[in-house]
Parts: structure tokens; C-alpha cells; sequence
């Protein structure tokens, strides 16, 4: 069997004034046709998947481009056009093919293109034609659209949020595709539309036992497959929202069924879903009761509104401001990207003492600068950190100490992106279990090192680029009634 693969992803925040470019790409991670390594990547798991099946089977695997690059604004038209037509022109170069396994995100956004995996996708549909099945993994954090749908055989989300389930969606994506081009299965898709904007960390309440139960019923009855689409709320895009995705071994109905069932459970729990998040100060409040009374490890803090896994610069100071305000001890904040900051800090050295002026830059969400007298604790060149076994650059990167502010540390990086592994401190001779509170720029995904190490976990949705009020958000271009913009949006 011929096997075509490739990945192209990110996340495009439609109101982020950071625009996403070719060279955004190539510096997250870009792979050319056969040069991905051996180490797992979020957005590869059906590549990694196809080699590790298509060693078992004797499959010959023809590995496209694998590229993505750190949220942030709209795409370039030309960087999407271009990395599109490399994929595309592989894949004819590879023809026939007896099937296609794609890495995507599913809200990626270019100038021109509101749907670029629909986009990319129907694209591969008219070269393979309708007879090779054509697959794709995708971030719970999509769009999903009727071109995406269409196009392909069978699509299939991470479960987890924190998504460190992508290695074994992809083997699902891998083996449902296989088995359709062996005409052992016949995939039919069934979607829901739970008409709402949502936030759905996997590890809290009610949504665990949600995903628990969804996951019950896959691989029996004709379910091959669901999906739970959280969708991405900083994307003006026509269809952003809550979906649920059942693939069923041809019953469409019964899927149809399934899907809406499972559909309104999950809309009936929208207001315990629904993130509540503390004031900073209600938080730096909440942190020093908890840290009053016995227990182990640090309170961990997250500024959500400063992810830049959500697209945002994680460049803010609000919360470093109120910490230094109120003189508390033993914080450490990260990561807050600066890459002059770093380059100062790389020139004086470790241990060197200077007056530094960092973060604060990127617009006016950012905040203002801070200035202070620092001592450098550690610098590395070429940082990384650790996701799910997955290894994430940080660039050059140091850790200072804030000298008239009760040693308030801070790692700052010069390859912008969230707070995931506990190295991202540890890496820069912080210890973070050592720490009173660990502020983090991250929505969830840090919740996957840091909560077993954390005494408890807070989070703080801002101020800053990302809000949590979606209420606020100026969308444009939504086609439906979505909670909880309208109060009931089945009303109509
Ligand atoms: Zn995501």
C-alpha cells in the first residue's frame, strides 16, 4: 500500500496584530518531503503513525512537508499558498496513492482564506479522486466547516486538553483510513452543532467525565470514531463552535443520532463549563490562604489571557506588576518572551548584575515595560522544554532575578511560545517545586507537568490579548446563534 502523508498547521487568532509569515513557519518547525526526525511533534501524529504502521505492514510511506508555526495572527496569503502547493505538488509527484493521512489544525486562517483546511483539503480530494480515502487529525481547537467534512473520509480531534493523546489519535486516524482502503469499513461522518462558544479543559470537571464517557462508546456498535470540536474562539470565522463528530461504519443515521444526543448533553452543561477565572489579585489573594495552611509545592498560577498558544505575544506585565506591587516572595514567572531582553542578558553572562528593561512591548495588551535591576541566573542557548514527550524550542533563553523586588524570577525565551514543562524553569536552574507560587503563561496545557507538582491551581483570564469574554469579542462573521452571545440559540 501507498501511503501519502503531510502536516500543516497552526492557529490563527483573526484579532492578533502579530501577522504569521513563511518565516514563522520554517523557525517553529518545518520539515522538507522525508527529513522529519525521529522525535514525536504535536502536529505529526499521523505520520508518525503511518511509519510505525507502515513498518508492521510493509507499506511504503511517502512523507510530504511537516510544518507549523506558534499561533498568532492571519496567515500570509503567500505563506499559506506556498506551503499548500509544496503539499499538493508532492502528492501528485506520489500518485496514485492508496491513501492520505494529513496533520492539520484546523484554524488556520490566511489572507483570502477563512477555512484553509477545507481549503487544502478539497484540493487533495480532487487529485485523489473519490476513491482513495483521505484523512486527517485535527486540534479540538478548530473550525469545523462542510468543506472539511466532505472532503475527507474520516477526521478525528485530540481528545485531551492538554493534548497529550495526539500519538494515539493518530494511530486511530491511521488505522480507520487503512482499513477503508482495504474496503473493510465504510466511514460516514454525522455532525452536531451545539451552537456555543466555549473554553473545554479536558482535565477539569464536568468535561473529564464527558470525554470519559464518549470514549466508552467508541470502537463497538459501528462507532468507529468521536470527536468533540471545542472550536477556537479568537477566530472570526463563519463556523466557530462547539460540534460533536461521530464516524460510524456506514450508519449515518445511527451516528446522526448518537451525535445529537451527545451533542445537547454536552450543551445542557454549558454553564458549568463555562472557565471561571479570578481577578489577579483574587488569586494572589487565594494563592497566600493556601500557602498559610499546610500542604506541599506552589501555588500555580495561570495567566490565560497571555497564551501564546493562543496566539498571544506572552510579552504581558500585568501580573508581574501586581507580584512586585505587592512585594510577595518567591515567585517565578514564564515564559515572557523578549529576545533582546535574552541577547542583554546572554552579553552580561551568568551572575552578571545590570539595569534591564524587558516585556511590555509587543502593543498596547502588553502592558508596559519593566524596568529593574537584574542578576542573570542562567543562560542557554538553543532552550527547550517537554510536552507529552514531545520536545518544544524556547530559542536562547534566560532566567533572571528581579534584585529589589524579593527575587522575583523570570525566564525569558526568544522563540515565543506557552508555559508546557516543568524544564522551562528547571532548564534555567529554577526550581519550580521550590517556588511559593509559579505564575505560567498558558491556558491548560502546562496543567499536564505543573498540576502534579502544584499544591493548587489557579486560573486568571486576564487583563491582557486573550479574553475570556467572548461576550466582548468583536465577531463579525459567525453565520448562527451562538451561546453565549444569544441567551437560547436553538430558539429561532
Ligand atoms: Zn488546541
Amino acid at each position: 500500500m501507498r501511503v501519502f502523508t503531510a502536516s500543516l498547521a497552526t492557529e490563527t487568532d483573526t484579532f492578533s496584530p502579530m501577522v504569521t509569515g513563511e518565516a514563522d513557519f520554517r523557525t517553529s518547525f518545518y520539515a522538507g518531503p522525508g527529513a522529519f526526525g525521529d522525535e514525536p511533534r504535536l502536529f505529526a501524529g499521523p505520520l508518525i503513525a503511518a511509519r510505525k504502521r507502515g513498518r508492521a505492514a510493509n507499506w511504503e510511506v511517502i512523507e510530504g512537508t511537516c510544518t507549523f508555526a506558534q499561533p498568532a495572527g492571519t496567515v500570509t496569503r503567500a505563506a499559506y499558498e506556498l506551503f499548500r502547493d509544496e503539499i499538493l505538488d508532492q502528492l501528485r509527484s506520489a500518485m496514485p496513492v492508496d491513501m492520505v493521512v494529513l496533520g492539520l489544525h484546523g484554524a488556520m486562517v490566511a489572507d483570502g482564506y477563512d477555512d484553509c483546511e477545507g481549503d487544502l483539503l478539497a484540493r487533495v480530494r480532487a487529485i485523489v479522486g473519490r476513491d482513495v480515502p483521505v484523512g486527517a487529525e485535527l486540534d479540538p481547537h478548530c473550525h469545523l466547516t462542510e468543506t472539511m467534512t466532505k472532503s475527507a473520509d474520516a477526521l478525528i480531534c485530540f481528545k485531551e486538553s492538554p493534548h497529550t493523546d495526539y500519538l494515539e489519535r493518530g494511530e486511530e486516524l491511521v488505522d480507520i483510513i487503512a482499513d477503508c482502503a482495504r474496503k473493510k469499513i465504510k466511514p460516514a461522518t454525522s455532525v452536531y452543532d451545539c451552537r456555543m462558544i466555549q473554553f473545554m479543559p479536558t482535565v477539569d470537571e464536568p468535561m473529564r467525565s464527558f470525554v470519559d464517557r464518549v470514549k466508552a462508546l467508541e470502537g463497538k456498535d459501528g462507532v468507529l470514531s468521536i470527536s468533540i470540536v471545542h472550536g477556537y474562539t479568537l477566530g472570526d470565522v463563519a463556523d466557530l463552535g462547539v460540534k460533536i463528530v461521530v464516524i460510524t461504519d456506514d450508519a449515518k443515521e445511527k451516528g446522526d443520532r448518537l451525535a445529537e444526543r451527545l451533542g445537547r448533553e454536552l450543551y445542557a452543561l454549558k454553564d458549568a463549563l463555562f472557565p471561571e477565572s479570578a481577578r489577579m489579585d483574587d488569586a494572589l489573594d487565594e494563592a497566600e490562604r493556601l500557602l498559610a495552611e499546610p500542604g506541599k509545592g506552589p501555588v500555580v498560577i495561570a495567566d490565560r489571557a497571555d497564551n501564546a498558544g493562543g496566539g498571544a505575544p506572552s510579552d504581558s506585565t500585568y501580573f508581574m506588576d501586581r507580584v512586585i506591587e505587592r512585594g510577595i516572595e518567591g515567585v517565578a514567572v514564564g515564559p515572557v518572551w523578549d529576545p533582546i531582553a535574552v541577547r542583554q542578558c546572554l552579553a552580561a553572562g551568568e551572575g552578571g548584575v545590570f539595569a534591564l528593561r524587558f516585556a511590555g512591548k509587543m502593543g498596547p495588551t502588553s502592558g508596559r515595560p519593566i524596568d529593574a535591576r537584574v542578576r542573570v541566573i542562567r543562560c542557554v542557548r538553543g532552550a527547550t522544554q517537554t510536552f507529552a514527550g514531545a520536545r518544544d524550542e524556547l530559542g536562547d533563553a534566560a532566567s533572571i532575578e528581579l534584585l529589589d523586588h524579593k527575587g522575583l524570577a523570570v525566564v525569558l525565551i526568544s522563540t515565543r511560545t506557552q508555559a508546557l514543562g516543568l524544564d522551562l524553569f528547571s532548564g534555567l536552574g529554577i526550581d519550580p517545586a521550590g517556588k511559593r507560587i509559579v505564575i505560567v503563561k498558558s491556558f491548560t496545557h502546562f496543567n499536564a507537568a505543573f498540576r502534579p507538582i502544584a499544591r493548587a491551581v489557579l486560573y486568571t483570564g486576564g487583563p491582557g490579548p486573550l479574553t475570556l469574554n467572548v461576550r466582548d469579542v468583536p465577531y463579525t462573521k459567525i453565520a448562527r446563534p451562538l451561546w453565549p452571545l444569544v441567551a437560547d440559540p436553538f430558539a429561532a
